[in-house]
């Protein structure tokens, strides 16, 4: 027998080998101000209610393999037409891999925008399908004549549109992502994940266009520890994806605390508009200092800046020295050099950030 490192070698393939795993930074004892997560929890009378369901979770039994309570009190939470379905996924992560799963070919394309969520990329890589991209303008809008001029000589089977878009706070054009729709010759995934601190989305375009999947998930809006995302299509699309899926992906105490948050919905809306003003706050706090380059407009539950050249990394190290940890988005290049992502906290947490940030942009 082989030693243990050529075995590996011979049998992983070597597009797997060489990937690096997804980085999460050790977050222990730290202001976590890195991953987008709702940084409130429920008042004490939810959380006792909470936990009398969770008492009554039969977690010896397999999960309803359809999660059918949990999907019509969905349906009806976004008020979805007849012919709609929705796929539910553990985190949105998981919808990814299924929608590629299911349209993967020999020789077809993934496409999207550069930079944007980091999964569309690496999941491409672990279905084996390729990823094209097309790049965003400095500003981070899109650059509309080139995406259409790429998906032409492309023809991906799949586009990813993350709206707004991750890492950098923005939120497209709607007229442009409807170009892009119209566009496709295939299926366009718009992704909601910050749907909740957003102004707009396309779920009510579903119906009028057959080859749009809104996605979104409910990691963002203050539930990221249940791993839940879900998929809206017409029921034509969401059949097939189903297929794929493995039957138990959404485990039983996902399935009803979930349920228990929809039927509390508006402690969730109101943490959300908190989250939204706090982060208007924080962007006008940003505005006074000059060594901030660029504040990118956002419509999510985190800013994005450019710092001026060479103070990134002593920021970043500074931040975490003291305890808050953001995000170092300079490490991808391109358009993101000098480029810091902050997540909305809570305003102690906000504060603190600012103070911290203070000390090390001189
Ligand atoms: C965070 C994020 C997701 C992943 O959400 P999960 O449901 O937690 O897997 C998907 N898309 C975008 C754009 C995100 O930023």
């Amino acid at each position: 027998m082989s030693d243990i490192s050529s075995l590996v070698t011979s049998l992983i393939r070597p597009e797997i080998k060489e990937l690096v795993a997804y980085q999460v930074q050790p977050a222990d004892g730290m202001i976590k101000l890195d991953a987008m997560e709702n940084p409130y929890v429920w008042d004490e009378g939810l959380q006792a209610k909470w936990l009398e369901r969770a008492k009554q979770v039969d977690f010896n039994r397999y999960p309803d393999p359809a999660a059918t309570k949990l999907r019509a009190k969905l349906k009806q939470h976004l008020n979805l037409p007849a012919e709609q379905e929705i796929l539910f996924g553990n985190g949105s992560d998981e919808l990814i891999q299924l929608i590629m799963l299911a349209t993967a070919r020999s020789g077809c394309k993934v496409f999207s925008i550069a930079p944007t969520f980091v999964m569309y990329a690496m999941t491409a890589k672990f279905v084996g399908v390729d990823y094209v991209e097309a790049s965003l303008k400095p500003d981070f809008s899109l650059d509309l004549p080139a995406t259409l001029t790429a998906i032409e000589a492309e023809q991906p089977a799949v586009i990813f549109i993350a709206y707004p878009n991750n890492p950098t706070g923005n939120a497209f054009a709607r007229e442009e992502i409807e170009a892009i729709i119209q566009a496709a010759p295939g299926l366009v995934v718009v992704d909601e994940a910050y749907n909740a601190f957003a102004e707009d989305s396309f779920l009510p375009d579903v119906e009028k266009y057959n080859n749009l999947l809104v996605m979104r998930t409910f990691s963002k809006v203050g539930l990221a520890g249940f791993r839940l995302g879900f998929l809206v299509a017409n029921s034509a699309w969401i059949a097939e994806f189903d297929k794929v899926r493995m039957p138990y992906n959404i485990n039983v105490f996902t399935q009803e605390g979930v349920l228990f948050a929809l039927e509390n919905y508006q402690v969730l809306e109101k943490q959300a508009e908190q989250i939204k003003q706090d982060r208007e706050l924080l962007i006008k706090e940003l505005t006074q200092f000059s060594q901030i380059e660029t504040i990118f407009k956002t419509a999510a539950n985190f800013i994005t800046i450019k710092l001026q050249p060479d103070l990134v990394a002593r920021v970043f190290a500074g931040l975490k020295q003291d305890k808050i940890l953001i995000k170092n988005l300079d490490s991808a290049g391109g358009l993101l050099k000098d480029c810091l992502r902050i997540t909305v906290g809570s305003p102690a947490e906000n504060q603190a950030f600012l103070a911290s940030f203070a000390k090390y942009i001189k």
